[in-house]
């Protein structure tokens, strides 16, 4: 745990390398005018208001029924793990991390750019929390495991069921051959799941452990710096937020606004309508 205070953390991390300037604090205690995020902006408090405790019990079902069959798994996969398979399970590995990259990327766009917190169902349980974080980004650090994880690790949960029902209904020869689709979506679950706890590490400055220091440092997973890029309004482009490996790729091939261009000529919607009118909240 950090020993800063929530303001502090607030206070130094956007000064430190916010590329917008977005210097909420200053702003709103000597300008006096509405803050563009944090934990005083009227949207981010609407929205943080709308967590349920049934939103809560659907996260710690799945963060439990996730962590279960990932232990499974795992003990199943060091059972049958045979080293003269190590190349084939490497290259299916890094296949797996990304694929779990790039679905982050695709999920984190079709959330921020499409739909509204409005919505029956998905608007309060899954949109929810993307307005809220681009509105107060340092909030997700104030979030404990359970809100953290919840939502990536029940995406996890039937991947990695798909696999103990494998474990357990193939024969040892049959897992032999599959060994490679086994650890591709082995760590694809597992990347997939561990998403938000990497995205939550990327917006925290203080009190991380040596060992995600070195990760990020190393751009292993998702490092600080590069995730701030995403967050310059209005949050169009960086959605990849895993290891980020595909955001630099994806830019380069205009593969976000292509799409929204695309989704606009034919539907007429507006990308990020929704975000924005969050964003210009503050009564
Ligand atoms: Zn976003
Ligand atoms: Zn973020």
């Amino acid at each position: 745990m950090s020993l800063k205070s929530d303001q502090e953390i607030l206070e130094n991390s956007m000064h430190e390398d916010d590329p917008n300037g977005n210097s909420a604090l200053e702003q709103t205690f000597t300008e006096k005018t509405a803050p563009r995020w944090g934990p005083q902006h009227k949207g981010a408090q609407e929205l943080a208001q709308l967590y349920s405790p049934g939103k809560r019990a659907q996260e710690f079902i799945c963060v439990y029924t996730c962590i279960a069959l990932m232990i499974i798994d795992f003990v199943l996969i060091l059972k049958h793990f045979h080293f003269d398979r190590i190349i084939v399970t490497c290259i299916s590995a890094i296949c797996g991390i990304i694929t779990a990259d790039f679905g982050s990327g695709l999920v984190h766009w079709a959330a921020d750019t499409w739909g509204s917190v409005e919505l029956p169902i998905i608007g309060k349980n899954f949109l929810r929390p993307f307005r809220e974080h681009h509105l107060d980004p340092t909030s997700i650090t104030r979030h404990d495991f359970i809100e953290t994880n919840g939502d990536n690790f029940m995406v996890s949960i039937p991947i990695l069921g798909f696999l103990a029902y494998c474990f357990n209904t193939k024969s040892h020869t049959d897992i032999q051959q599959d060994f490679g689709w086994i650890s591709y979506l082995f760590l694809c679950s597992i990347f997939v799941a561990m998403t938000n706890q990497i995205h939550k590490w990327s917006h925290t400055y203080w009190g991380l452990p040596k060992w995600v220091l070195f990760m990020q440092n190393y751009h292993i997973v998702l490092p600080r710096k590069h995730h701030r890029i995403h967050h310059v309004a209005p949050h169009e482009t960086y959605f990849c937020i895993t290891t980020g490996w595909l955001n630099w790729p994806l830019e380069k091939l205009r593969f976000w606004s292509t799409l929204e261009c695309l989704i606009e000529f034919v539907t007429g919607l507006k990308p990020r309508d929704d975000d924005l009118k969050w964003a210009k909240k503050v009564t």
